[in-house]
């Protein structure tokens, strides 16, 4: 409660904004990023996750902190990274539908651009997209390690098979290995999260030594998430890591008793109605995600919120100061869809205020 007094940024410097808004800490940014990259050991970067928060800004923040190269999730994000400079970029992803093979060949042709393939298809569509666009890309095989989504298994014919005509492509460049354990990333116990950690990193070592065993070189194995950062270092299979809730941080990784990464993102809300034992704020479900449970109220950080599509419900208590038109913070359960949410976040660093928009979310693509 007092952590949480103790980080709100000032709601004067904030009177002009409109509501609802997201508001960045950027100097708590600032150090939740410092943080991230001096858990590192030798050999390991970090390549932090731009689907986070979406945001070029907040990019170009890591950029100039320590990291030296980004990775994202979906092609669009891909393109304004590249539009605004950023040379090095990984897509986390299978690349499928022709719309975003262009944008892929869009950025490669302003940055070295990376995308992931666990099937011969996925390597035929980036080669012929390569080809008929006179660009070439990075290409790493991902590895299913125990996460049930996209990757081919450590020990199956296919990882070798797509390492080698990977190897083998003159408009490809095989960069490695993507290996992202997503099952560690929500267990709170730091014991039980270690443990299954060094399990996945078991089997990504595996994936390597059969790579090199038959010649190939594995210069890249990327993975991990902000839950690996307090043990990183111990995990030697990894070399880039990919982490993006770390610098903003939401009440879920909050919870984590041994991330030691301070909540950077509030949500800006007006009050808009009093009674004696509730207040009611201009935030509701279209602007806060829920997957991950409802967000925080930092007035009251035990107080059941009921919210609907643009209200928040709050119960107080009689005495409680707030009234009608007073502004207040809610603290985001879950960073990545919440700032979907939004076009606009608001940078609060010292006494400057600045605005800069979400320009990685999903445009108009037809
Ligand atoms: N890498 C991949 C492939 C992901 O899907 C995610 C998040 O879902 C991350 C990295 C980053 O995770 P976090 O925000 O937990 O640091
Ligand atoms: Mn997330």
């Amino acid at each position: 409660m007092t952590e949480t007094r103790r980080a709100l940024p000032s709601l004067d410097l904030l009177a002009g904004v409109p509501t609802p808004a997201l508001v960045v800490d950027v100097d708590r940014a600032r150090q939740n990023h410092r943080r991230a990259v001096a858990s590192l050991a030798p050999g390991q970067v970090l390549r932090p996750h731009f689907k986070a928060h979406k945001c070029t800004a907040l990019a170009h923040l890591q950029l100039a902190h320590g990291a030296t190269t980004v990775c994202c999730q979906t092609t669009w994000e891909a393109v304004v990274l590249a539009r605004q400079g950023v040379s090095d970029i990984m897509v986390t992803n299978q690349v499928v539908d022709p719309a975003a093979l262009a944008e892929l060949a869009e950025a490669a042709g302003a940055a070295s651009v990376s995308a992931l393939v666990d099937a011969p298809v996925h390597l035929a569509l980036l080669e012929a997209t390569a080809r008929r666009a006179g660009v070439s890309f990075g290409v790493l095989v991902e590895i299913e390690v125990g996460m049930n989504r996209c990757g081919v298994g450590v020990e199956s014919d296919a990882l070798v098979e797509l390492a080698t005509a990977i190897a083998a492509s003159d408009v490809l460049r095989f960069d490695g290995l993507q290996s992202y354990d997503g099952q560690v990333t929500g267990v709170i116990d730091p014991v039980a999260r270690r443990e299954a950690s060094i399990v996945s990193n078991t089997l990504t070592r595996r994936a390597v030594e059969r790579l090199r065993a038959v010649g190939i070189d594995v210069p890249i194995v990327a993975g991990c998430a902000t839950a690996h950062l307090p043990f990183v270092g111990e995990l030697d299979a990894w070399t880039d890591i990919q982490a993006g809730s770390y610098l903003l941080m939401d009440t879920t990784y909050g919870a984590f008793p041994d991330l030691d990464y301070p909540g950077a993102l509030f949500c800006l809300a007006t009050v808009i109605h009093r009674s004696p034992e509730r207040i009611v704020l201009d935030v509701g479900l279209k602007h806060t995600a829920v997957d991950r449970g409802p967000p925080t109220w930092v007035g009251d950080t035990t107080a059941a919120l009921q919210l609907s599509d643009e209200h928040t419900a709050i119960a107080v208590s009689p005495d409680s100061p707030l009234s009608i038109g007073d502004r207040t913070f809610l603290l985001p359960s879950h960073i990545d869809p919440t700032i979907n949410l939004y076009p606009t976040l608001w940078f609060v660093d010292g006494d400057r205020v600045e605005r800069h928009p979400v320009d990685g979310r999903m445009p108009d693509r037809t």
